[in-house]
């Protein structure tokens, strides 16, 4: 399994995120289903254009260290480190090897040598394109109406490129890029790979030609993808994949008026605004695990929020049963796998983990490891204890305060003293065993 990874000039948003989730479940479930599973992730730190349609813009790695005064080296150490963090966070199984572009440059300049022996490729002043004129399907897996862009609307970034589709294999260090740092020899003189490029050498190097199943985010059918096939299956006539498989975009806003989160529209959070909020990262995953991955997920802090208690909940309730049986109750696997199995319906999946708690049927024991069974595909660490959190003496104060002043029916002042309580951050509520207090992140009643 091959799964386009991060361009390493910037924090990953949860956007990013959400696609490693859904190529993790994949992978959990190939796992459950007895599969080994290897998988390849590459890291883009070289070659990544701002603008990818037209093969324009600068090279984001090279953004990234202008913007903070460092080396492109100390940046992408920098946020490879921080990804990495941010999959561990997320119970996101590593993958079998990290592959970065700029250790793999042999292999991509000797694909580029493949594709000019067979005519794919021709040389211009700045850049190295494919011609997508001379591949009778380009464009098979987007469906793109080839046709139509060439003589369509889109007007080419350069005039020495032969059809607008044509892309970038290979940057010459002349004209725009002349100043670009990273740089290798090679029989085109000195210059940098194309974004694409990388993938197709080294999905090859490390899987062999056809691998199984490539994942990576919608954006990426039409261009990426559309590219790396092109790459792969001009240079040695067989499909670059069996499997191709993209997950639907984390987005804002509304059905119908619904706008991507994406870094460059800085309408970006990370992982880590949500763990500084209090919020367990984990549920994140839960939220993501709630929508199917080929529909959009709508993100705000409320559904969050629900997430968060929704795993609460569920991590208590399985705390609270006795020790596990040692074996899956039979009846509630099998619908569970079927679920998963179904173009991995992790939302049905949850239900009938949900279900299966609830149902009276069963004795606990066998609910708890039916439960924990199911979370070596959900990832939830449904094993770990509802950690309490310790209430500050002055909380304490305040809830003594008010537990008085109802003593005494001062119910203004008993509503005031709530609400302060409420202000610094705590919940309270009344139950038949008197008041409990619980800090609101925890139990995540607060909505942001
Ligand atoms: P990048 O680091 O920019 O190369 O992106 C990493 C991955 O995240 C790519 O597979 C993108 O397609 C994907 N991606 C970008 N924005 C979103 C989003 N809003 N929701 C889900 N995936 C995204
Ligand atoms: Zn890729």
């Amino acid at each position: 399994m091959y799964s386009c990874g991060p361009t390493v000039y910037n924090y990953a948003h949860i956007g990013n995120l959400r696609t490693y989730i859904f190529s993790d479940a994949l992978k959990r479930i190939l796992m459950f289903n007895g599969y080994r599973v290897k998988h390849i992730m590459n890291i883009t730190d070289v070659g990544h254009l701002t603008s990818e349609a037209t093969d324009s813009g600068e090279d984001k790695l090279e953004v990234g260290a202008a913007r903070e005064g460092k080396s492109v080296f100390e940046i992408t150490d920098f946020y490879i480190k921080a990804f990495r963090r941010d999959l561990a966070a997320l119970n996101i199984l590593p993958p079998t090897k990290y592959t970065k572009a700029t250790d793999n440059i042999k292999e991509q300049i000797a694909l580029i040598k493949q594709l000019f022996r067979k005519r794919f490729a021709y040389d211009t002043p700045e850049v190295i394109y494919f011609d997508t004129a001379q591949l009778k399907d380009y464009g098979k897996l987007a469906r793109l109406k080839v046709k139509g862009l060439k003589a369509g609307a889109r007007v080419p970034f350069d005039v020495k490129k032969r059809n607008s589709t044509d892309f970038a294999l290979w940057f010459k260090i002349a004209g725009r890029h002349k100043n670009h740092i990273l740089r290798w020899p090679s029989p085109w003189g000195e210059g940098f790979p194309g974004w694409h490029i990388e993938c197709s050498a080294m999905a090859r190097k490390y899987l062999g030609q056809p691998l199984d199943i490539h994942t990576g985010a919608v954006d990426h059918i039409s261009i990426h993808h559309t590219n790396e096939i092109a790459q792969s299956e001009a240079a040695y006539g067989k499909p670059l994949s069996h499997f191709w498989l993209h997950g639907e975009f984390l987005v804002l806003g509304k059905p119908g008026k619904e706008v991507r989160m994406g870094k460059s529209l800085g309408n970006f959070a990370t992982l880590n605004q949500i763990v500084e909020m209090g919020i367990d990262p984990l549920a994140y995953r839960y939220l993501c695990l709630t929508a199917h991955y080929r529909a959009k997920l709508y993100f705000d802090m409320r559904n969050l929020m629900a997430a968060a208690r929704g795993l609460l909940r569920l991590r208590e309730a399985i705390g609270s049963l006795p020790a596990s049986v040692g074996h899956p109750i039979a009846p509630v696997e099998k619908k569970f796998r079927s679920a998963i199995n179904d173009d991995l319906n992790m939302p049905r999946a949850l239900a009938i983990a949900w279900d299966c708690l609830k149902s009276k049927r069963y004795d606990g024991g066998e609910k708890k490891s039916t439960l924990l069974y199911f979370d070596t595909v959900f990832g939830l660490g449904l094993d770990q204890p509802v950690k309490k959190a310790d209430i500050p003496t002055e909380i304490k104060r305040l809830v003594e305060e008010r537990e008085q002043a109802r003593r005494v029916r001062n119910w203004l002042m008993a509503d005031k003293l709530r609400k302060t309580i409420q202000e610094r951050g705590y919940v309270l509520e009344d139950t038949p065993n008197g008041p409990q207090v619980k800090r609101a992140s925890q139990l995540i009643e607060r909505v942001v």
